[in-house]
């Protein structure tokens, strides 16, 4: 049977990335979305017509009920064997002042929320003391944890320090169990969150303050993120990768 491996917010950008890799490596792969239904299954004809496997699986992360569901749909595709916490969102640019509830808690729902409920789903299947096989987590945080994005969103600053401070915890908390966890800082990439906020062309900008001299593609973090997944680094939890061109 095909080794699953489960990735949120794949329609699009670093998860579709992702997940067109790993469909190459072997993996039968689950390809979450929430709203982007047509890219979703445009991902997964290009992973069929490549001769992998993959299916596509609307799911909001945030939600515990949407997460339950789409677990159930990955258990009969096979044995979960990795999880990749993809999906994630940010606001418009703007200070603090300018931020009310509702979005800070938005952002922290999907981002942090979404990543622990998925992340305790792939454990319960996983974990050898639950009668799992073990198997890799990989969260997907940002430079930005870093950084603290001041004057464009440091809400998803925040949401991803938390990602990174949940990511070091849990690879503790699992590592007897045969689960490793790991986490990809991406920088600058070329994707549409950007646009999203309110700043298409924010890596053009930004690039000439990034050693590499430009911004990444999807492609480069997936690279890395599948990297963590594989049995190359068996010895490596914990860690916090930064796929950031040196900034
Ligand atoms: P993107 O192109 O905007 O893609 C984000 C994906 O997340 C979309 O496929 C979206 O799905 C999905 N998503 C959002 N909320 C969701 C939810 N509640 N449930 C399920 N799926 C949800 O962004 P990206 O740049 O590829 O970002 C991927 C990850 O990398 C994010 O965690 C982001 O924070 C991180 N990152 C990106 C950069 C960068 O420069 N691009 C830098 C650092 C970190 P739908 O379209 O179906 O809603």
């Amino acid at each position: 049977m095909a080794r699953v491996l489960l990735v949120t917010g794949a329609a699009r950008g670093i998860g579709a990335a992702t997940a067109r890799l790993a469909a190459r490596q072997g993996y039968a792969v689950c390809v979450n979305y929430r709203d982007s239904r047509e890219q979703a299954e445009a991902v997964v004809r290009a992973i069929s017509a490549d001769g992998g496997q993959a299916q596509a699986v609307r799911a909001d992360v945030a939600s515990e009920c949407d997460v339950a569901a789409l677990f159930r749909v990955v258990d009969r595709m096979g044995p979960l064997v990795a999880l990749v916490n993809n999906a994630g969102i940010l606001g418009h640019q703007g200070r603090l002042l300018d931020f009310d509830a509702a979005r800070i808690a938005r952002i922290l729902s999907t981002n942090v929320v979404g990543t622990m409920l998925c992340a305790r789903e792939a454990v319960r299947r996983m974990s050898t003391r639950q009668g799992g096989n073990g198997g890799a987590i990989v969260n997907v945080s940002s430079a930005a944890a870093r950084t603290g994005a001041a004057g464009e969103y440091v809400d998803y600053a925040a949401s991803k320090g938390a990602v990174d401070t949940f990511t070091r915890g849990l690879a503790q908390e699992v590592a007897s169990e045969g689960i490793r966890v790991n986490g990809v800082r991406p920088g600058f990439i070329h994707t549409d969150i950007h646009a999203s906020g309110g700043e298409p062309d924010r890596i053009a900008r930004i690039a000439p303050s990034i050693p590499l001299g430009r911004g990444g593609t999807p492609e480069e973090v997936a690279r890395a993120i599948l990297w963590l997944l594989s049995a190359e680094a068996t010895y490596t939890t914990g860690a916090l990768l930064d796929v950031s061109g040196g900034r």
